[in-house]
């Protein structure tokens, strides 16, 4: 790893994702979102899959992790991420995009006026695939239910896709990413419930790999489409 190019990205990254920018503790409208009932049964249910994961060998992978990562945030959010797949800090720490790419991801989310707290994180695999390696599609098979009940449950107006392989298996496409970012696509949830809308955007790991300001701008770009359909403020500092 080249320190110099690491600090000159960290620099990078607070001026462009979050440069000037407070974040003013909006809570991206939740209170509106549902009873406090509601919101206590599918956190009940979120913690009930947490548990099936960690208990998970339906894979190899089952067998090679330290940690499984269920996934974290608010029960109720109106906005989910979702990534590819743990990598080691996740593994080692059991909890979703605590690594580089998580905190890129956290200055994407504030520069969004939002809190990591407002949103739900988690990904298509719930166990790190050895070396980082992309996931295999018996992997994608045995793990994806439990991401499609959190979906059903949080039932978010809006899903993040990070990355390829995220917008590939939720999308059901081999298309990529270039072809699919940029644009809202629907996500089908199950029978009898309305599509959600779907975001697919570049990985912050990619974005770490290929740190150019024209892929910055195409993820603030993206991000912006999504405050706007949610009728969110768009932060006027970030992107700048
Ligand atoms: N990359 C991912 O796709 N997910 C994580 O949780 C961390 C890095």
């Amino acid at each position: 790893m080249d320190i110099n190019k690491v600090a000159k990205q960290h620099l990078e990254m607070d001026d462009f994702f979050t440069g000037g920018f407070s974040v003013k503790g909006n809570n991206a409208g939740q209170e509106q979102r549902g009873s406090n009932k509601a919101a206590a049964d599918a956190a009940a249910e979120l913690e009930k899959i947490a548990g099936e994961v960690h208990q998970c060998r339906k894979c190899d992978l089952g067998s090679l992790r330290t940690n499984a990562v269920p996934g974290e945030g608010n029960p109720n959010a109106r906005i989910m991420f979702v990534g590819e797949g743990p990598g080691a800090d996740e593994d080692a720490q059991g909890r979703p995009f605590v690594g580089r790419a998580g905190q890129l991801l956290d200055k994407v989310i504030a520069a969004m006026g939002l809190k990591r707290s407002d949103v739900f994180i988690a990904n298509i695999l719930k166990c790190r695939p050895p070396e980082n390696r992309d996931p295999r599609p018996d992997e994608i098979i045995s793990c994806l239910p439990y991401l499609q009940r959190q979906i059903e449950l949080i039932n978010p107006e809006i899903i993040v896709a990070l990355g390829a392989h995220a917008a590939r298996t939720l999308l059901n496409t081999n298309k990529s990413i270039g072809q699919l970012r940029g644009q809202f696509h629907e996500y089908y949830a199950g029978l009898g419930r309305p599509p959600v809308k779907l975001m697919p955007t570049y990985h912050t790991a990619y974005l770490l790999r290929n740190y150019s300001k024209e892929n910055r701008q195409r993820v603030w770009e993206d991000m912006k489409k999504v405050l706007a359909e949610l009728g969110l403020p768009i932060p006027k500092q970030a992107g700048k």
